[in-house]
């Protein structure tokens, strides 16, 4: 079984594969199945995949695989992994534990929001791969408690995000203590122009892996809009909920103010819910996404602090209460449903105000999204104003429109099928998931 893996194939050893295969992977995403080789080969990379597609284990097994290879004694960081969030840095160092189970390499995480004393002693244990959020890590570099100078392999995951405005200072300080001749691997879902250019700076001789282009969303999303009031979109929300299809949802929310203020008026109509966003403390964030892992909770309230790369099983539904400031955001918010060949539904709510942000959505993915026709009304005693629901559509042109159904599909049939899939609308290299599968990770 692991000497005929495609990993094993693809140059890793069976006491990497063999963790793999635990995990129940029989075939290599396309991410990984391109990425892999390029890593073991010590090139650089920057790698754009769809959300829910594997790119962890596209980086981390290989630098495991690189880890083990090498000869030298164990001692200082030779991987160091930056991430945006704290949820991620900890999805990501649960991800090396399970790849790397056989294979004895060391890891520590490093975030703030939390006492950094139990991280001080993770690194007195000499971890060879460091997963860390820049702020954090910064404080402990400058207090002489981390040392980066012998990093070998360099990984910025979500990388846009990372070498945008607010972080790239804190990624440029960090860069500026590592060994100039190093790996450096890029990957994200989305790489505006500007980032992009940047990103290629960062890299020597890269090999550009994109298995479809940046911002690209997943074909296993059924994604919709619905054009409603902002004074009706709550109760809108509520109705929604009460639909027994909803399985368990995330609601994005512009403001952290906004968060709270949804999860109180949901609570106050009988729909428990759980809230994350930065202004929570790191253990109220650490038991809100753990109820909606497990199940506690079915109904997760959150702002783009957890829009990112979480990889929570079973959401059948993201629903955008207010649109996304930044079209990048649509693609990550939404990428926390349909992953890992999945299906799942991504429904927007736009007024009137925010047309041209949905304009900008619809440009960056390339296609037009469709309005959702099967919204439950709101009742007319519900409306704060008379306007009519729901609104009609009224699109502004001179886009390329792509739709999001193959021609003649209904809201009833499946998905169009995935590229890679060789039938039906699951891709081929991932296993069939329950929704009820509430794993942290799979
Ligand atoms: P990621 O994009 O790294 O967050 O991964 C998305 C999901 O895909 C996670 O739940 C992974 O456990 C799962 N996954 C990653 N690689 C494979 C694979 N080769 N086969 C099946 N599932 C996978």
């Amino acid at each position: 079984m692991i000497a005929a893996s495609p990993f094993t194939a693809l140059g890793l050893r069976p006491e990497i594969v063999r963790a793999v295969v635990e995990e129940g992977y029989t075939i290599p995403t396309p991410i990984q199945d391109k990425v892999l080789s390029e890593v073991l080969a010590a090139r650089d990379v920057i790698a754009c995949a769809q959300t829910g597609t594997g790119k962890t284990a596209a980086f981390v097994l290989p630098l495991l695989e690189r880890l083990a290879e090498s000869k030298k004694p164990r001692g200082p960081v030779r991987v160091l992994i930056l991430t945006p969030t704290r949820e991620l840095a900890t999805q990501i160092a649960e991800r090396i534990a399970a790849y790397g189970r056989y294979t004895g390499a060391r890891h520590a995480i490093v975030f703030g929001g939390v006492n950094q004393r139990r991280q001080e002693q993770a690194l007195s244990y000499s971890p060879e791969i460091l997963v860390a959020c820049p702020g954090r890590l910064l404080d402990l570099m400058h207090q002489g408690i981390v040392r980066l100078n012998q990093v070998e392999h360099l990984v910025l995951d979500e990388s846009d995000r990372m070498l945008d405005m607010g972080f790239v200072p804190d990624v440029r300080r960090i860069c500026s203590v590592l060994p100039k001749e190093r790996q450096t691997l890029l990957f994200s879902a989305t790489m505006p122009p500007g980032v992009a250019s940047l990103a290629r700076a960062m890299l020597t001789n890269p090999a550009e892996v994109t298995v479809t282009p940046p911002a690209t969303t997943a074909p296993t999303i059924e994604q919709s809009v619905v054009f409603v009031s902002k004074a009706d979109r709550r109760v809108l929300l509520e109705r929604i909920l009460a639909d027994s299809k909803v399985l368990r949802a995330i609601i994005f929310t512009a403001t952290k103010r906004g968060a709270n203020r949804l999860a109180e008026q949901l609570s106050r109509a009988g729909i428990e819910s759980a809230a994350i966003h930065g202004d929570k403390s790191q253990n109220a964030r650490d038991r809100a996404l753990n109820a909606f892992r497990n199940g506690e909770q079915r109904v997760l309230i959150a702002t783009d602090v957890a829009s990112r790369g979480i990889d929570v099983d079973g959401i059948s539904h993201v629903i955008n209460f207010d649109l996304p400031n930044t079209p990048e955001s649509y693609v990550h918010r939404i990428g926390r449903t349909g992953r890992a060949g999945a299906t799942g539904e991504a429904i927007s709510f736009c007024d009137p105000g925010e047309r041209s942000l949905l304009t900008q959505i619809e440009r960056l993915i390339r296609q037009r999204l469709p309005v959702n026709k099967s919204m439950p009304s709101v009742p007319a005693e519900a409306h704060s104003d008379a306007a009519p629901q729901p609104m009609r559509e009224q699109r502004p042109h001179g886009y390329e429109q792509r739709p999001q159904r193959a021609p003649g599909q209904d809201r009833g049939q499946p998905a169009p099928r995935h590229p890679h899939a060789p039938s039906g609308g699951r891709p081929a290299h991932f296993q069939p998931k329950k929704r009820s599968d509430s794993r942290s990770y799979s």
